[in-house]
């Protein structure tokens, strides 16, 4: 069953890679792992599903221990507390949320290597939502580089909820123009864009995304 959705999802992505003119392989599928249990997430590796992201820092410990002997590529993806990043450092290969200093901070200062994050933007200026407001974003990624453990890959947004995926398309699309104006402005490239989640990832890939986090489509509704 497992293996039935991962198949679902897998071919609607590369139906939408199509359409965009795009490269599967330019687009991790991660499995948005939240309140899902560990012999579930080894029943989707086993299926070939081997990139997960978590949301809360002691779920994810328990399943990182739980499943140390597979190799999962980890990411953090939810709201991160500055006093948890020591947990989570050396375990997670990308931190998707990064959207203020103090964390930076504490990132930089504990990383014994250097950490990749990508910074999350609230792109539909929400008051509930974490991120860095689309205009802060230039001097914030300015501030970043003084910090030296701390790589810049991208960046990732989570839109305002709505029901019919067209309408993140505009959020989709600002923030792709966002990291191409990052990328002019300071001569890098930013190969990350985390963006896109079971309702709405296809028209996410048509707009950039490298990176689509799905949970409900793979793992069904969350309790
Ligand atoms: C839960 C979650 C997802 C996945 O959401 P679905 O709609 O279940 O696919 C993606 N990104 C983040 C940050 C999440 O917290």
């Amino acid at each position: 069953m497992s293996c039935e959705k991962l198949r679902e999802v897998e071919e609607r992505l590369q139906k939408a890679c199509e359409r965009a003119g795009r490269k599967r392989e330019e687009v991790i599928l991660l499995g948005a792992s939240k309140s899902v249990p560990a012999e579930r997430i080894r029943e989707f590796y086993a299926c070939g599903l081997s990139t997960f992201g978590e949301n809360r820092v002691q779920e994810f410990l328990k399943k990182y221990q739980a499943l140390k002997d597979i190799v999962i590529d980890w990411h953090f993806i939810g709201r991160l507390q500055s006093n948890k990043v020591k947990y989570i450092l050396g375990k997670v290969s990308l931190i998707h949320s990064l959207d203020r200093d103090s964390l930076a901070q504490e990132i930089n200062k504990r990383a014994g290597a250097v950490q990749d994050v990508l910074i999350e933007v609230n792109i539909g200026e929400e008051t509930t939502k974490g991120g860095v407001a689309p205009e802060e974003l230039f001097a914030f990624y300015q501030h970043l580089l003084n910090y030296k453990n701390l790589r810049v890959l991208g960046l990732m947004c989570v839109p305002p909820y709505t029901e019919d995926p067209e309408k993140a398309r505009p959020y989709f699309a600002k923030l792709r123009e966002l990291k191409e104006k990052l990328e002019s402005e300071f001569l890098v490239k930013l190969p990350h864009l985390s963006m896109g989640m079971s309702a709405d990832f296809e028209v996410a890939v048509e707009e950039g995304a490298t990176i689509v986090r799905i949970g409900t489509l793979l793992f069904g509704e969350r309790r």
